[in-house]
């Protein structure tokens, strides 16, 4: 089975302070946490060097929560994926709704800020969900099916791809999908991965559910089929918040 990736998501939320919330998260992660369930905490930009050197030894990776489609160059206030690399980042998230809706960016964008990831040695975590109104209108699976083809670079595997299912209605909202829902959207996410990359890839591609995910929903929506682990925002900012969701996979 496939080992669970739980990712905090802190958002424009984050300064050296903060770090006693990455040591706290730290010090939780326990022996059989370690044993069972991948961790990672995705901060401001500014903050991935000291928290990646206050993580040595943790185990907790860290990640970037945005990159350039290009590698350097005149792209004033930009963060090339590479820098996230050099600052000790393991993974990038791209495509986030935020991005998406607030700048602009567009499935080619995404895909090419996923390649640009993959090429630093990042694992993208390409983030795909629908509108409420989307929802309502009965299309969240045939958007986020386009968004997977035009977000996912082709040639990916398992180790160098991750997905995470945000229904932009969820985020920071308290609200969530049913698990039957969940379920629904998961199984089609890994049978439309299978048809893009490959059955064997897509079978082992970790597929993170994010919007809305804190202790108390958190064991009902990890246990559905298909998804192995979160995407957290606002419950990743207190420790013991985040911990309770790692032990809920
Ligand atoms: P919340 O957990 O705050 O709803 O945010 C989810 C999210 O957008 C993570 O990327």
């Amino acid at each position: 089975s496939i080992r669970p990736l739980v990712a905090g998501n802190w958002k424009m939320n984050g300064v050296k302070a903060d770090l006693a919330i990455a040591a706290e998260a730290a010090k939780g992660y326990d022996a059989a946490l370690k044993a069972a369930v991948d961790l990672a905490i995705c901060p401001p930009a500014t903050m991935l060097y000291p928290m990646t050197a206050a993580l040595i030894g943790s185990r907790i990776a860290t990640g970037g929560q945005d990159c350039s489609t290009q590698a350097a160059g005149a792209f004033t206030g930009e963060i090339a994926a590479a820098m996230l690399a050099d600052a000790g980042a393991s993974f990038a998230i791209v495509g986030h709704s935020e991005r998406r809706t607030l700048h602009g960016e567009t499935n080619a964008t995404v895909k090419a800020k996923a390649q640009a990831a993959q090429t630093a040695l990042l694992v993208p975590i390409i983030c795909v969900g629908e509108t409420r109104d989307e929802r309502e209108a009965g299309k969240a699976l045939a958007v986020v099916k386009k968004q997977l083809r035009g977000s996912i670079p082709e040639g990916a595997t398992a180790a160098t791809l991750v997905v995470a299912y945000e229904p932009v209605w969820a985020i920071g909202t308290g609200l969530t999908p049913t698990a039957a829902d969940v379920a629904e959207m998961h199984e089609a996410i890994r049978a439309d991965l299978s048809r893009l990359l490959g059955k064997a890839a897509a079978a082992g591609v970790r597929l993170l559910y994010g919007g809305s995910v804190k202790p108390s929903n958190a064991v009902e929506l990890m246990n559905v089929a298909h998804v192995d682990g979160a995407l957290v925002g606002g419950a990743s900012l207190k420790a013991e918040d985040f911990l309770a969701i790692v032990r809920a996979c």
